[in-house]
């Protein structure tokens, strides 16, 4: 009976495992694997306006007739949606599409260079207002947190990052547990990329679990949030389940010595490089 559950630094709980959504297509493969989640027992749903497919989320929950309020649901607020006046617009926007009255957690998708704080403020008004239970960032480096941290009101309550065995992220991790800050893990399996790691397989074996199941572990055992995707429904079920092992600490080291500082997505430094 492990741990299913974060305490976010705001008081409010967030299931440590979500299903994510970036590039499930809208309509039928965005309902049906939604719905193939929720049945396997998650309860947390990683969307955001980008992805197009909020829509089908909305359907999603209510088709699986689970209350609201034992859902999760999370949405971000794109680049070209940020300042003050358009996130507010994007929010209510985001809640009509998915047909909520209400987001769980609603994060600034990048760092856009002189917008964020601004971004942020509008943030901040809706979670005053009580239309979103938790506000946070995606794709922060500590340079940028410290940055927004010195004129926020709110501090946020995650960040979610790319970090996988092969971009461990140490710093941003170590910065944002210091200031009780969650660390969410994008592309948690290295989108798929990384299963074939003969360490990985090995580990994997001496558990009767297989590669993802171990990778996700390692991320849960570090503290971290997680939102694998997939739309094949016995991979959606298989990542879930892994609650029922554990890692010692030196198989979490030698999966720690597996990075190598490589991306698949976007340097957030794009967006805004360090001054
Ligand atoms: P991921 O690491 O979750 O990898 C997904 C891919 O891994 C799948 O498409 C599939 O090919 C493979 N896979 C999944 N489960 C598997 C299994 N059990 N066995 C074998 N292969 C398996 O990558 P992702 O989808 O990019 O990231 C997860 C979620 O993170 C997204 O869906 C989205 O919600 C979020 N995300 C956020 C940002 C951001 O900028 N904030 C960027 C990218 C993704």
């Amino acid at each position: 009976n492990q741990q299913t559950r974060l305490k976010l630094l705001n008081g409010v709980d967030m299931p440590i495992i979500g299903f994510g959504v970036y590039k499930v297509e809208a309509g039928t493969e965005t309902v049906n694997s939604v719905k193939t989640a929720i049945e396997a027992g998650y309860r947390s749903i990683d969307t955001a306006a980008i992805y197009q497919n909020e829509s089908g989320v909305g359907q999603a929950i209510r088709e699986s007739k689970v209350p609201r309020e034992e859902l999760f649901i999370t949405s971000k607020v794109w680049n070209d949606d940020q300042g003050y006046d358009f996130t507010l617009r994007a929010f209510d926007e985001s809640l009509r599409k998915l047909g909520l009255d209400y987001l769980d957690l609603y994060l600034i998708h990048w760092p856009v260079a002189g917008m964020y704080a601004d971004t942020w403020r509008a943030m901040e008004r809706l979670y005053k207002e009580g239309r979103v239970r938790a506000i946070g960032v995606s794709n922060f480096h500590v340079h940028h947190l410290e940055n927004l941290l010195n004129q926020a009101k709110e501090v946020p309550v995650i960040n979610q990052i790319e970090l996988h065995p092969r971009l461990n992220q140490a710093e941003i991790r170590s910065f944002c547990h210091s200031h009780n800050i969650a660390v969410e893990a994008w592309a948690p399996l290295g989108k798929g990329k990384l299963l074939d790691e003969p360490v990985l397989a090995e580990i994997a074996d001496s558990h009767n679990k297989t590669a993802a199941q171990v990778i996700l572990r390692w991320h849960l055992q570090n503290g971290v949030i997680v939102i694998p995707k997939s739309v094949n429904p016995a991979r959606i079920r298989e990542n879930i389940k892994v609650f029922d092992f554990s890692l010692s600490p030196e198989e979490m080291q030698q999966i720690e010595e597996l990075n190598s500082n490589e991306r698949f997505g976007t340097n957030p430094d794009k967006y805004e490089p360090k001054p």
